[in-house]
């Protein structure tokens, strides 16, 4: 069976053919960099990656190019910016775009932490946003070509200070979404606004106030609108066509469908990629995840207490189409499962890619069907093993199978050592709570209950360092993980 993936733009699964397969192009919605990522931004990330691995696998890794971008321009970035260097900019020692610029740099170093700690691949190409707003001197797209383009050809216009993209001159805007102009209309809540000739027409460039971040253009100073960025960083690296765009499904309206009108007026074309794939929603124990109910999950918190691979592995259970419901316990059985899949009697030495995996994984990222493959290979191939090379090739389909997974880290010597504090579930704060419990201990001379917590952190592969401060000379502790 050859690639079959699910496109939004059809409602049905389709077989995968690409334009070019010595080039298989993709493109993904990266991060807006203002604040750590969650658990739900995650879930793209891993699934995105998984696709990447089966492209690379199926037509060579030379031969696949994976975009992924960075939105570095964006009105919540300012508004963190002036929250955290508010002063410094207000007294003059910062300028509002080098305090944007520290929170960019900051969030983006972030980023690449937790999509690294959650065994993700590097993208081909990472572009930011803010390096492709102006005409550039390689001749790569950039957002201000784009937006012209669109105001010749009729399908953009300049109105109050602002650049509109007019989504009455195209005829099938909304086909993604399957929302069509007609019933936008009618069934519009949004109020609209005088100078917007349809109240569809959104945003693709807006003019900025003095102290707000701006680039010269033909139509004043000003900034992009969000959709305007991916028509020009996907076109600037995977050219007008290419095979497939991803994201979560909340992307499909209006991000996705704007993309898809600009890119297509722009550049004349019947589509701006053959397959859009979209992953479900994350909720977290049975809620959706949102700050005012207090269960809202950063990757960062979730990998303190698991290793990625438990994090990995608990969203690949589920398949990328359907809604996860993220649980403690989801994350416990994902961490047993990886526990057994890496007791094995011997080393695995070579490489083989078992087919059950790739056909599951071909069949739309069946990933559920590809963990029940792996499975039979833990439990019976390695267990029915009775010479040396049927117990080889066993680990060498179980290195296989993980590598397409993207977790054949679980299978390398000391993983465990290396993940046990994640592994072992402490959080920082019961670590905390345990090491006052001891100086407290200590003040009172009850050394025996001092040293008993020291040997319970111990079991915990945490280790205490006491030191008397210079200048107080009291007693202060400090803790880290034994690597
Ligand atoms: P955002 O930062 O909101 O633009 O989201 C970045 C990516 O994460 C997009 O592909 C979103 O569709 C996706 N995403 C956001 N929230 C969730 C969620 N709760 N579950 C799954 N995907 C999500
Ligand atoms: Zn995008």
């Amino acid at each position: 069976m050859g690639l079959k993936l699910h496109n939004t733009l059809t409602r049905t699964k389709d077989d995968f053919v690409p334009i070019d397969p010595s080039n298989v192009r993709m493109y993904v919605c990266g991060p807006t960099v203002y604040d750590f990522a969650h658990i739900g931004n995650a879930r793209p990330l891993i699934v995105f990656d998984v696709l990447f691995r089966l492209l690379r696998h199926l037509y060579g890794p030379e031969h696949v190019t994976y975009v992924r971008n960075i939105t570095d321009v964006d009105d919540k970035i300012n508004a963190r910016a002036l929250r955290d260097f508010g002063a410094e900019i207000a007294s003059g020692a910062l300028s509002l775009n080098d305090a944007i610029r520290r929170v960019t740099e900051a969030t983006a170093t972030q980023f690449h932490e937790d999509v690294a700690a959650l065994g993700c691949l590097p993208p081909s190409v990472e572009p930011r946003a803010t390096d492709f707003v102006t005409p550039r001197s390689d001749g790569r797209t950039d957002m201000i070509t784009l937006i012209a383009r669109l105001i010749e050809r009729g399908h953009a216009y300049e109105t109050a200070g602002e650049v509109l993209f007019d989504t009455a001159s195209m005829p099938d805007y909304g086909r993604l979404s399957q929302r069509h102009l007609d019933e936008q209309q009618a069934g519009a809540r949004v109020e609209v606004d005088a100078h917007k000739r349809n109240p569809g027409d959104f945003v693709l460039w807006k003019r900025s106030d003095a102290d707000e971040p701006g680039w010269d253009s033909p139509w004043g100073r000003g900034r992009p609108g969000w959709h305007i960025e991916c028509s020009a960083m996907s076109a600037a690296y995977l050219g007008e066509v290419f095979d497939i765009h991803g994201g979560g499904l909340d992307l499909i309206f209006p991000h996705h469908e704007n993309e898809i009108a600009q890119s297509r007026c722009a550049h004349g074309t019947a589509v701006m990629a053959n397959t859009w794939l979209h992953n479900g929603f994350l909720q977290v124990e049975g809620e959706k995840m949102s700050k005012s109910l207090g269960n809202f999950i950063t990757i960062r918190d979730v990998l303190n207490d698991w290793p990625g691979e438990v994090v990995r592995l608990a969203m690949l259970k589920t398949h990328y189409r359907q809604p996860i419901d993220w649980t403690l316990r989801g994350l416990r059985e994902a961490s047993e499962t990886l526990a057994k899949w890496r007791s094995r009697a011997i080393l695995p030495g070579g490489i083989e890619f078992p087919e059950g995996v790739v056909e599951a994984l071909k069949d739309d990222l069946n990933t559920p069907r590809a963990i029940a493959q792996i499975h039979g290979i833990a439990f019976h191939e390695r267990k029915e093993a009775t010479d040396r090379a049927v117990q080889e090739r066993a680990e060498a389909r179980m290195h296989g199978a993980l590598t397409l997974l993207g977790l054949q880290s679980v299978l390398e010597e000391g993983w465990l050592q290396t993940k046990r504090r994640a592994a072992s579930q402490v959080s920082e704060a019961t670590v905390a709570a345990m090491v006052l419990a001891r100086v407290a201990a200590r003040k009172a001379k009850n050394f025996a209950e001092a040293d008993r917590i020291r040997n319970e952190l111990e079991a915990m592969d945490i280790v205490l360092k006491d030191a008397k401060d210079a200048e107080t000379g009291e007693l202060v502790t400090t803790w880290e993980v034994k690597r």
